[in-house]
């Protein structure tokens, strides 16, 4: 039996859908001074918010795929180093179900595409691992995240208050926390799915030509950096 390819030959996959997550502030409580969310800078600042491991649990049951997208320019300012992120990542990839992290090093100055709210992160991991963007959910806590998340043509969903900051573009929902969105994310995923008269995704067809996308353990999630 023959394997269907595209008109370039490349075999064709079902596509699945993912949920895009920031990290700080919707993984990992944000360190707010002066209004205004950061980075936790050492790991004893590092604090999962409630519910965010249930959360993934579910997408990762429902079939979703679970892909953190984080802007650390810190990195480009030297303010922190790879060495502490990577740390982070590392005990992140430990307790969550995560399918990959991508980060993006750099400030605005360096005219990333990846930087939200520029959607390259979220482009690369549609590359990467067969996703359909537009059944596909972006989840962050501030205006970039939301932007990046509209221009790659995601449903979109805020954490909290934006931080009182100018929204481009409003997101389509806003929830206190991602355990709250997560409910809205599942039930909206169950009804594309349901609606849609498409063939069942086979894990079996996709391992065969893409290396490790559908992978859940926790040992070996894949992180990249864009720098
Ligand atoms: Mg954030
Ligand atoms: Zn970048």
């Amino acid at each position: 039996m023959g394997i269907a390819r595209d008109s370039g030959g490349n075999p064709i996959v079902n596509q699945r859908a993912a949920v895009f997550l920031d990290r700080d502030g919707v993984l990992n409580r944000a360190i707010v001074r002066e209004g205004r969310p950061y980075p936790p800078s050492t790991l004893e600042e590092l604090e999962i918010l409630p519910g965010v491991v249930n959360a993934i649990d579910r997408f990762q049951s429902a079939g979703l795929l679970v892909i953190v997208v984080t802007n650390q320019p810190d990195l480009a300012r030297g303010t922190q180093n790879k060495a502490f992120v990577d740390s982070i990542h590392g005990f992140l990839q430990l307790i969550l179900p995560l399918d990959a992290i991508l980060v993006c090093g750099h400030d605005d100055a360096d005219d990333c595409p990846c930087r939200k709210p520029r959607p390259g992160m979220l482009l690369e991991a549609a590359r990467r691992f067969h996703i359909d963007l537009s059944r596909s959910f972006m989840v962050g806590d501030r205006w970039r995240d939301i932007s990046a998340g509209i221009a790659a043509g995601c449903r979109t969903f805020l954490i909290g208050d934006g931080y009182g900051e100018a929204f481009p573009h409003p997101p389509d929902a806003v929830f206190p926390s991602l355990s709250e969105a997560s409910d809205q994310i599942l039930k909206e995923s169950a009804a594309a799915a349901s609606s849609e008269s498409r063939i069942v995704f086979d894990p079996t067809q996709e391992s065969s030509c893409t290396p490790s996308p559908t992978s859940k353990s926790r040992s070996s999630p894949m992180a990249q950096s864009c720098r």
